[in-house]
């Protein structure tokens, strides 16, 4: 099988590098990122310790590894993630410029400017002088242009919901999707939410660009960022929501008998 790979798609603000990391070779694909927002920095170690586990699962064949191929980026903004380590700024979510790198993408930018009516570099909910001003938003649009996955997933933290929608550009059944990825968790299901009043974020650019399934998963509940022994409880909820979506992916047909989903 082909070797995991690792790649640098760009570099952050003060020069650090944004890593990207691959498994299996299919024609299929999926990409998740983790740590756009600083504060919620615990999703990046969900996303590497589920990469890592999944590198494993192909050798077994749990996923075909000519089914699909898997895109992670585990850490976006590693500037804005120092300064909450580090400098003792567990409000922050932006980019070491002070920029919201989820406010950066061009899906209804200027709407978002204007309701959110920060116009300065901050904690957070700043989008930045321009759509993609940011080398961090940057190298994540110019992978997904170059790699044009299936679908993608945007780790976020906190809530327990899954956001799947963008201006009704979403696939037809991504409302259905997002449930049965939720009800996989077992004992508190996440809740599939439709989202309206929200623009220019990562999954609302994907869907609006490539009219294929975009989310954004917001992990757990308590209050960001949230402390690191969660950190398994949030694998274990993780990985069964991938498994629905990864096997959606891979083509392999759903047996519940709620497919294909009614349509209203
Ligand atoms: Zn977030």
């Amino acid at each position: 099988m082909e070797q995991s790979q690792k790649h640098i798609i760009g570099y952050s603000f003060k020069g650090r590098p944004i890593w990207a990391f691959t498994c299996g070779n299919g024609p299929k694909s999926l990409h998740i990122n983790a740590s756009v927002h600083a504060n919620e920095w615990i999703t990046t170690i969900v996303l590497l310790r589920w990469f890592m586990k999944m590198n494993r699962r192909y050798r077994k064949t749990y996923l075909n590894e000519d089914a699909i191929k898997i895109w992670v980026v585990p850490l976006v903004n590693p500037d804005g993630v120092d300064l909450v380590m580090n400098g003792r700024r567990s409000d922050w979510k932006a980019n070491a410029r002070g920029v919201d790198l989820n406010d950066q993408f061009p899906a209804g930018w200027e709407v978002e400017r204007k309701r959110r009516g920060k116009l300065k570099a901050g904690a957070r909910d700043f989008g930045g002088d321009a759509p993609l001003s940011e080398s961090e938003s940057m190298a994540l649009h110019d992978l997904v242009k170059r790699t044009s996955p299936d679908a993608v997933v945007a780790l976020h933290t906190q809530g327990r919901e899954i956001y799947y929608n963008y201006r009704d550009f979403e696939p037809r059944d991504a409302a259905w999707l997002a449930k049965q990825m939720g009800l996989a968790v077992t004992k508190n299901a996440y809740r599939a939410v439709k989202l309206s009043n929200s623009d220019a974020g990562f999954k609302d650019w994907f869907i609006q660009e490539f009219r294929k399934y975009g989310f954004t998963i917001e992990m757990g509940s308590g209050v960001n960022p949230l402390p690191i022994k969660y950190h398994s409880t949030l694998l274990i909820e993780f990985e069964a929501m991938m498994n629905v979506l990864c096997n959606f992916i891979a083509g392999h047909t759903p047996t519940n008998k709620e497919y294909p989903p009614k349509y209203k």
